[in-house]
């Protein structure tokens, strides 16, 4: 009995030391009425955060804090917010701006000034130093990264975002659809647009009328005929990509937006162990995660736990700030969150 109480207490106190000295992060997308987290809403989670003193940091200045002193006061907190919409700007940033608290956007480079949803260089140095810009690589693409046939383009399987020159011409319904990632995460194919267009001409003539399980078959075997003309990136190209697709990334965004780039945040939250390892070659300081759970106040930089909170209500928010709050609780949040378990790629 005795050592029970004793043993509770333990618990207990080591609870009580442990809430303070977890650092949540979130992490946001867009900020608006029809999607994402609705303007009100953030006004509300910001709201709270200020009324419970909260101290924020974006990456920059949570990166200097932590050279000077070691680790993060107790009771701090980063905002995060991924791909760059223009929102973060007409939306999310007066509500920053009233509660005095700091973010991170983690930006697409390749779409500023391109398109219109997405924010401006001038957007991002008005918004400086209360909000600094990181790097989400620059076009958020995916690619064919295997000769792995899951679907074919209108008769089943998915492809859908990321993927607008993935067959380097419009996308016809009979084109092949193959195992897929990231930009950067995953090895790329070449594949020329020939090869698509005698796929669908394939398709056509002897596949229409199959089943699925059929289908997958007898399309991969012409897939597999094929393969000598797809060429399969080596590990040496796949590095030189990887770095020159930052090194450009970075100096475009630090031209445009006066600011220091060493952050990333994985696009599609999908990791890659190599890609880590080639990213902190050319600079890369601190890797965004989507592993949920929270950090402890030296931060990991190189995994830093974010947890989604899109389309998430008051109450969700105010639990999942409570346990990231906690580095005990978050922890065994982490362990205990299924959406972790398909984060790292297998290659
Ligand atoms: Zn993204």
């Amino acid at each position: 009995m005795i050592i029970a109480i004793i043993v509770l207490v333990i618990i207990l106190a080591l609870l009580w030391w442990a809430h303070g000295e977890g650092v949540p992060v979130f992490l946001y997308h867009e900020v608006r009425k029809d999607s994402g987290t609705h303007p009100l809403l953030l006004e509300s989670e910001m709201s709270y955060l200020a009324s419970k003193k909260a101290k924020s940091f974006n990456f920059t200045t949570a990166k200097n804090y932590i050279d000077m002193h070691g680790k993060l006061p107790r009771n701090s907190v980063i905002i995060t917010l991924d791909d760059g919409y223009e929102d973060n700007y007409s939306k999310a940033y007066p509500i920053f701006k009233k509660h005095n608290i700091s973010a991170t956007i983690f930006v697409n480079s390749g779409f500023v000034g391109k398109k219109a949803e997405f924010l401006t260089y001038e957007q991002m140095r008005e918004m400086h130093p209360l909000i600094d810009v990181q790097t989400h690589t620059r076009y958020h693409n995916k690619n064919f990264s295997s000769l792995k046939l899951i679907g074919v383009i209108g008769i089943f399987g998915e492809l859908k975002n990321g993927v607008d020159d993935i067959y380097g011409i419009s996308r016809e319904v009979g084109f092949p659809i193959l195992e897929y990632g990231g930009e950067i995460t995953h090895r790329k194919l070449s594949i020329s647009s020939a090869f698509f267009i005698q796929f669908k001409k394939y398709f056509d003539e002897n596949l229409s009328d199959l089943t699925e399980k059929e289908i997958l078959e007898r399309g991969q075997g012409f897939v597999n005929e094929r393969a000598d003309d797809i060429c399969i990136e080596s590990d040496e190209m796949w590095k030189k990509r990887v770095a020159e697709a930052y090194l450009c990334n970075r100096r475009d965004l630090e031209k445009g937006s006066g600011q220091q780039i060493e952050h990333l945040a994985w696009p599609w939250g999908y990791y890659n162990k190599k890609t880590h390892q080639w990213l902190k070659e050319s600079g890369v300081v601190g890797f965004a995660t989507c592993i949920r759970g929270t950090n402890s106040r030296k931060l990991n930089f190189e995994w830093i736990r974010r947890n989604s909170i899109q389309n998430a209500n008051m109450k969700k928010f105010k639990f999942r700030y409570f346990i990231c709050k906690n580095l005990i609780l978050g922890w065994i949040y982490e362990k205990l969150s299924t959406k972790n378990a398909k984060w790292e790629i297998k290659e």
